[in-house]
């Protein structure tokens, strides 16, 4: 489907954010679900081409458009989308990912576990959970570098403030202003937050290596592996 970029802006150190107009056309998606998007005639060519897959970070609510957050990196496709102007056409494709949703089971517990951009797929799960009044119980591990680079924190400190199902624990790793949490996610951070960890589903979004270290963490802890769910940003 074709659709064109409506809007950019910049949202956190080298990180943005981009809305597309569905040109009167809707998409159904879950939230968690990332689509696939072709650039048409972008500026800049090379040989990873012009086709990425992004997770949606609007909730499915929001009609008529698909929103995306990503880090500026100097891919011809980063460079190209940070570039092309308000109006520009792109191809959206397929929607993918109905195996990182929300799950329907609204009464078991989550922890979600999210690196830098990987709070994608999660901002959208917990923006369409409350509007729907939906009250899963959330514990959110976010882990950055540092305050800059971490993006949506304003929301999510508004959205869990009074909120008892919605609990946010900061991580930033490299910020000598920080004063709060700094270790990188392990078993012992994770038993540290997470009261009873067997009780709960985990979804974890980052880059594999890091997917891969928490579930063994979580492994650790005797957390089941079905109950462990990831989704590996590729590329990342
Ligand atoms: C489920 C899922 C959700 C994702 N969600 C997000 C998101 O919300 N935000 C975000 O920023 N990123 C997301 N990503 C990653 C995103 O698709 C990009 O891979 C990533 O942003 C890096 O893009 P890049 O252009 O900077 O990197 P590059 O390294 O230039 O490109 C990475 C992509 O190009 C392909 N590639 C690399 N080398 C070659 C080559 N020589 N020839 C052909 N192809 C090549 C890789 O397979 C990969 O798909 C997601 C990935 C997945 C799988």
């Amino acid at each position: 489907m074709k659709a064109k970029i409506k809007s950019k802006k910049e949202v956190a150190e080298d990180t943005l954010e981009v809305d597309f107009d569905l040109l009167g056309n809707t998409i159904d998606f879950e939230p968690g679900e990332f689509f696939n998007i072709d650039l048409i005639d972008p500026p800049y060519n090379d040989d990873k081409g012009h086709h990425r897959h992004f997770s949606i970070v609007n909730s499915p609510n929001e009609k008529g458009i698909i929103t995306m957050v990503t880090r500026e990196r100097d891919s011809a496709f980063k460079q190209s989308l940070a570039d092309m102007e308000p109006g520009s056409e792109v191809e959206i494709g397929k929607i993918g990912g109905k195996d990182f949703t929300l799950p329907e089971d609204t009464g078991r517990p989550l922890v979600f576990i999210a690196g830098g951009i990987g709070i994608a797929p999660f901002i959208s799960m917990i923006r369409y959970a409350m509007e729907e009044g939906i009250a899963y119980d959330i514990i959110l591990m976010y882990s950055n570098r540092n305050r800059e680079s971490a993006i949506f924190l304003d929301e999510l400190e508004e959205r869990a403030a009074g909120n008892v199902n919605l609990d946010i624990i900061l991580i930033m790793t490299d910020d000598p202003s920080w004063e709060g949490e700094t270790r990188r996610i392990d078993a012992g951070l994770i038993a540290d937050y997470v009261e009873d960890p067997t009780s709960r589903t985990y979804m974890i979004a980052g880059p594999p290596g890091m997917n891969k270290g928490i579930a063994s963490e979580l492994e650790k802890l005797a957390v089941p592996k079905e109950n462990i769910m990831a989704s590996n940003f590729a590329g990342y």
